[in-house]
């Protein structure tokens, strides 16, 4: 059961089309994974219709120009979850099944380090890098914080950190300071969003330096 979702705030930002590519990506994946946060999304897209109806004279309407401003509308950013179509991706030595909004990635390319896989999704929106995440059985991130945010939607699998244990569709915004160290007993496959390198906190340098250019 899913128990962490994202903000009214965030919702209504992605109902407008005005998330980045990263982050609407997130959104749509947790949607198709989330009933409640679908309905709330299709509310908000509705209200978003009406008020763009209610900007214009019906009585003296030009359809012309009421289509205009419907188009004009920013649509690009955002991907909505259409007819379900199969994304799989092959990561130590499992099939996953990807949620459609990462069918557009089709050549997804794995790099590792240790327990720790990484494909690359996202690097051209400045600071931001947008990746799929694969932690193997028993595998650990050290304890690291990070100067912005960090995005992680559970999309197979759990893990666990200091603030709680996490399921497949959790939506987990950090923002800060905030220092954790993810752990999972099963494995887990994550989309991660980051606009910051991660900060270890302790160890050593030499070491862990290529676990933070790999998932960063
Ligand atoms: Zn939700």
């Amino acid at each position: 059961m899913i128990k962490f979702h994202p903000s009214q705030h965030m919702l209504k930002v992605f109902s407008a089309g005005d998330l980045p590519l990263s982050l609407s990506l997130a959104m749509s994946a947790h949607i198709e994974l989330c009933p409640d946060c679908a309905a709330q999304a299709e509310r908000f897209e509705a209200l978003l219709s009406e008020d763009i109806w209610q900007e214009h004279d019906v009585e003296n309407a030009d359809f012309g120009d009421m289509l205009q401003a419907i188009m004009a509308k920013p649509l690009e950013t955002q991907i909505k979850p259409t007819v379900p179509a199969k994304v799989m991706t092959h990561i130590a030595g499992k099939d996953y099944l990807l949620p459609t909004a990462f069918r557009q990635f089709k050549e997804l390319k794995w790099s590792g380090f240790g327990a720790i896989s990484r494909a690359r999704v996202i690097s051209d929106e400045q600071n931001v890098r947008a990746s799929l995440l694969h932690i193997g059985k028993n595998g650990r991130i050290p304890e690291h914080h990070h100067k912005g945010y960090e995005l992680t939607l559970l999309l197979s699998g759990c893990f666990s950190d200091e603030t709680g244990t996490y399921h497949k569709g959790d939506f987990i915004w950090i923002d800060g300071d905030k220092s954790h160290s993810p752990y999972t007993e099963e494995g887990c496959l994550c989309y991660a969003v980051q606009d910051a390198p991660l900060h270890f906190v302790r160890g050593m340098s030499k070491v862990l330096n290529p676990l933070g250019n790999l998932i960063y």
